[in-house]
């Protein structure tokens, strides 16, 4: 159990909290999970760089929610050439995550050694699981579905902390900095943004002054402290030259979202032959969902169910992301 628990009244070890600098326009969000990113994944073994890099991506789905004012799903896709062909991780409005990567193990070869802490994702590593043209891709769905905001970067740099910096400095202009770090217990993301609103050159001056301080403190933070210390503690060591504000956070948990209409929308997606043609190869049709490993059984009176005119088609089946919809119909 984190000694976070001693020192902060709110939650324990799966939170996102928001901190400010007294009087100047700088911010910060700070997401840690471990019970929530051990159950995130406890249906899939990924290796270690490939774990490491979900836990960022997740870490950063996280920070973005937190960052954006919406109510809804917001998702941020990896899309590219590499080893990790595919990443996906989901953030609601309330901090409900779930994530999944494809990997082409035969690509990724042997992880390089290390452990716990180490950090592993090297840039060569990063690189290799991207790949050379890879895009980063984050999606706001409001709570009706619609698609509200989509913003696309090359995922350039030569870790995820530089790619999701560059998304910021592209879609938001708001100078923004970025730390993430994930093992086999814990994910964490810490994130600065120097706000706009100076209204003098003395402001401007101080402000400035403040912004320098913040992005020295997010570099002097160590992956270890991230992953493991009490909050205000890092953040004491790490900022202290200025007076700070920590706000109460919020529970960040796994969740998954499919359920049965969701599912009945994919396989009319399908198109009937299909689904009947599964259904006279193996007697049932059977839909995993890829993000949490449930399994939803279509007998053949369902599958009629499922074409029989009149039948209303789901209206949620456009949920999640469109590319590799994460199901396995098998
Ligand atoms: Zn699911």
């Amino acid at each position: 159990m984190l000694p976070d628990i001693t020192l902060s009244p709110l939650p324990g070890g799966d939170v996102v909290r928001r901190f400010i600098v007294e009087n100047r326009p700088v911010r910060g969000h700070f997401v840690r999970m471990d019970a929530a990113w051990r159950a995130l994944r406890e249906h899939r073994d990924y290796p270690a760089p490939v774990r490491e890099l979900l836990g960022q991506a997740v870490s950063a789905s996280v920070l973005l929610a937190a960052t954006l004012k919406f109510r809804g799903t917001l998702t941020l896709q990896l899309q590219g050439s590499g080893a990790a062909r595919l990443l996906v991780s989901q953030c609601t409005h309330d901090f409900s995550v779930r994530a999944l990567v494809r990997v082409d193990e035969d690509r990724l070869a042997e992880p390089p050694a290390g452990a716990g802490t180490t950090p592993i994702l090297t840039p060569a590593m990063f690189r290799r699981l991207v790949g050379e043209d890879g895009r980063l891709i984050v999606t706001v769905e409001a709570a009706e579905r619609e698609v509200r905001y989509q913003g696309i970067v090359p995922l350039a740099g030569s870790s995820f902390d530089e790619c999701l910096e560059g998304y910021f400095a592209s879609s938001e202009q708001l100078p923004t900095r970025v730390r993430l770090a994930a093992d086999e217990t814990h994910a964490a993301g810490l994130l600065i943004q120097q706000l706009p609103g100076s209204r003098s050159s003395l402001e401007d001056a101080e402000a400035q002054s403040a912004w320098r301080d913040a992005q020295h403190g997010i570099r002097s933070v160590g992956l270890g402290e991230l992953l493991g210390s009490p909050l205000e503690r890092m953040l004491l060591r790490n900022f202290g030259q200025r007076d700070l504000r920590l706000f109460a956070g919020s529970p960040v948990r796994f969740e998954c979202r499919c359920d049965p209409d969701r599912v009945a929308s994919l396989l009319r997606a399908l198109g009937a032959d299909e689904v009947r043609e599964e259904l006279a190869e193996q007697g049932t049709v059977t839909v995993t969902c890829d993000f949490c490993n449930r399994t939803y059984r279509f007998d053949a009176v369902d599958v009629e169910e499922l074409f029989a005119p009149g039948s209303t088609p789901g209206t949620s089946g456009t949920s999640g992301p469109a590319p590799g919809a994460p199901h396995s119909v098998h």
